[in-house]
This record gives structure tokens, sequence and C-alpha cells, in this order.
């Protein structure tokens, strides 16, 4: 049953295209991690290792709805047996029958975000021979960087992805920070492929940030400077993480994450209990605790320009034990 939660009339659910173990090992995944960045990660995601020390991964979208209004679903999935997926993911998605169980009707997603156009998440974006859109009356939002560098992500879709929604009507291109509706705006998240985007839903009492692969593994919220191999560029990506973590930790914000083991991540990570701080700081709030705080006042620009030089030290460090 997809796990949901809700945020006054907003209902975000998790549906769970598919889990598997990792085609490659994690040390190679996230090649900076020490042992106490794995035993630290595994303290806190225990299954997200397998028996044999490989890493044990969901597959996930997210649908967003007001009341039962129209559905925006963020990001499509490793798709159906077949898809372009299929080379490597470990199995083929199940999205339909998620979305049934959550009581969504495909014709009832009129917005589809693809944070990005990687494999393992646009697979239930066009389906079928000839290729038709999946979510018949969706737009389909992308940023205009990532569909410029499209060839480079992948060969293959701008005729199996791109083409079938141009053909009816349905791609919608957007540049940089984006209001998809109040409270919900799409941040441009660079990196992990050059047009990646977050969607940051934003209530005024509670956030949730529904992440992309902006982080992939617990391990990148133990130490979010950690990179992971199949960033397009690691740079850019670690900045796009650390800077947007930092900017959010102020608040209380639920991570809606595709790959770590639990589909909602509270960020801050809660202090290890076993562990002492090395400088006091207050205990997180859940943000279901914070129905009466004030609206906060809009803040800055999510994603600052990128300093040339990253000078000081990550705050979030691993806390070796
Ligand atoms: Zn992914």
């Amino acid at each position: 049953m997809p796990l949901s939660r809700i945020l006054g009339s907003i209902t975000v659910t998790a549906l769970t295209d598919g889990e598997g173990p990792f085609f490659q090992p994690r040390a190679e995944a996230f090649p900076g991690a020490t042992a106490a960045h794995w035993h630290e990660a595994d303290r806190r995601e225990p299954g997200s290792v397998t028996a044999d020390g490989g890493w044990w991964l969901p597959f996930r979208a997210f649908a967003l709805r007001v009341g039962d209004g129209p559905v925006t679903l963020v990001d499509a999935g490793i798709g159906p047996a077949g898809s372009p997926a299929a080379s490597w993911a470990p199995v083929p998605g199940r999205l339909p029958a998620e979305l049934a169980a959550a009581g969504i009707d495909p014709a009832d997603v009129h917005t589809v975000v693809l944070t990005h156009l990687h494999s393992d998440h646009i697979g239930w974006a066009v389906t079928g021979t000839p290729g038709r859109p999946y979510f018949r009356n969706a737009a389909y939002l992308l940023q205009r960087s990532e569909l410029a560098a499209v060839e480079s992500i992948n060969p293959g879709l701008p005729a199996g992805l791109i083409a079938p929604l141009r053909a009816t009507g349905q791609l919608r291109l957007v540049d940089g920070d984006t209001a998809l509706t109040p409270g919900v705006r799409l941040l441009p998240t660079p990196g992990h492929t050059p047009g990646h985007q977050s969607v940051l839903l934003d209530t005024g009492d509670e956030r949730v940030l529904f992440t992309g692969d902006l982080l992939v593994h617990v391990v990148q919220l133990v130490d979010p400077d950690l990179a992971y191999a199949h960033e397009a560029d690691p740079a850019t990506a670690r900045h796009s993480r650390t800077t947007l973590l930092d900017q959010l930790a102020g608040t209380p914000t639920l991570l809606a994450t595709p790959h770590l083991t639990h589909p909602f991540t509270p960020h801050p990570l809660p202090t290890p209990p076993s562990s002492t701080p090395r400088s006091p700081r207050p205990p997180p709030r859940r943000p279901d605790a914070d129905q009466h705080r004030p609206a906060p006042k809009r803040p800055a620009p999510l994603i600052a320009p990128r300093p040339t030089d990253r000078a000081s030290p990550r705050v979030i460090a691993p806390r070796p034990r």
C-alpha cells in the first residue's frame, strides 16, 4: 500500500515502481565514502544494504494531490518490461498498480514533472509501440537545459520520448526556478544531469522537497559532499546538493526521495542518540508538529549563484564513533 503524508488539503503519496539490488558495488557508486560514512549510513538505513554488502534501492515516483483534484506526478519510474531502464534496473516497474492502490486514475494526472531524463525516472512517461504518452491528459515538465543535453544523456530519447510528447503537444519546457502552483516550485538543481530539477512544496507550515536524484543514498545526507559516480558533473551536483540542503536546514523539511529506503526522510537528520553533537542545536521538529508556526517570509532564491570555490568545510560531517 503506497505511503502517504497529508499536509493540510494536500496528499503526497510515494509510489514504488520497483526495488532491488544496484548493479554496481556501492564503494564504486560512492568512491569517496569511508568506512565511517558507511557505518553511519547503515545505522540510519539498514534496509539499504544487502547481506553481501551491496546497495538495495527502491525506485519511486510521487503523487501530489489537492483534495480530489488533478494529480501532479513527480517522475515516472522504471517503466514496463522492455523500457529503456530494463538494461540495468533490477525489475520492471509496477506503477499502474501503485496508482490504482492509491486511488489515482492515470487520466487524473494533469502534470508530470520529470526531474531529469535518466531511464529510471521516465519509464512510464511514454509507453507502447509506437510510443504514446501514458498520462494522456498531462503536461510533461522538463527543464530546457535538460532537453538541450538529451543526446548526451541517452541518444534513444529524442525518438523514444521527446517526439511522442511533442506529437501530442504534451511537452512543456521550463527555464530555471518556476512556480508551478501556489506553494509548488520547480528548482533547478543541476549536476546529476545538466538540467536536473527538484520540486519544493511549501504550505507555509510544512515543506516537502522532492529531490529527484539530488541525492540517491542516505550516505549523501550523512555527508552531502559525497559524490555519486553517475553524476554528469560531480562538482555542480555537489554544489546543488549542499546549497539546497543548507538553505532548507533552518526549517524542518521532509525529503521525498526516489532511492532512499524510506520515502520520506526528515531534514536535518535527527541527531543520533548515541553520539554527542559538536555544538548545541535545537532538536529537529517534525513538520507535522508545526501547525501553528507563522508562515516564513519568502527566502532568498534557493539556489544562489555558484561561487568559484567552496571555502568553508562542510557542517554536516559524519560523526566518527
Ligand atoms: Zn534515479
